[in-house]
C-alpha cells in the first residue's frame, strides 16, 4: 500500500513529530505483520527516529548539527542553502519501521520526525506499507 501526506513546517529548522500520522495509515492498511518505509522526497529535509518524550531532544539534535558550523564554509551552490542540503544527507530521507500486531514496533521513547532544514515549506511524506 502506498500513502502520501503533507506537513506544513513553520520554522527554518524544526523536527515535526509525524508518528500519529504514520500510525494512522498503518492502521488503515490493515497490515498485521510487515514493514513501513517512511520517505520524504526533498533535498533539504529528512526523516529520523528519536526520542519524542522530552522536546529538548529534538532541539538538541538541531543544536548538535549546528555545531558542525556549516554556515562558516564558503560553499559553491548558488542557492545559499548548502548547510540544509548537507544536513538532509547526514540524517537521510527515509526510515523503515517494523509492523507487529498491526502497530508500529517503536520503542517506548521513539517517535518519527520529519526534519526541516530550509523552511518554512510544505513537505511531502510518502509511506510504503508491506505485509
Ligand atoms: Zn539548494
Amino acid at each position: 500500500m502506498f500513502y502520501r501526506f503533507t506537513v506544513g513546517t513553520r520554522a527554518t529548522e524544526e523536527l515535526v513529530d509525524i508518528t500519529d500520522k504514520v500510525s494512522h495509515f498503518v492502521r488503515e492498511s490493515l497490515v498485521q505483520n510487515g514493514m513501513c518505509v517512511i520517505y520524504t522526497p526533498h533535498t533539504t529535509a529528512a526523516v529520523t527516529i528519536n526520542e519524542n518524550a522530552d522536546p529538548s531532544v529534538r532541539r538538541d539534535i538541531l543544536k548538535g548539527l549546528d555545531a558542525l558550523n556549516l554556515s562558516k564554509v564558503r560553499f559553491e551552490h548558488g542557492e545559499g542553502n548548502s548547510p540544509a542540503h548537507i544536513k538532509s544527507s547526514l540524517i537521510g530521507c527515509s526510515e523503515t519501521v517494523i509492523i507487529r500486531d498491526g502497530r508500529l514496533a517503536l520503542g517506548t521513547w521513539q517517535g518519527i520526525f520529519l526534519c526541516e532544514f530550509d523552511g518554512p515549506r510544505t513537505r511531502e511524506v510518502s509511506l510504503t506499507i508491506m505485509g
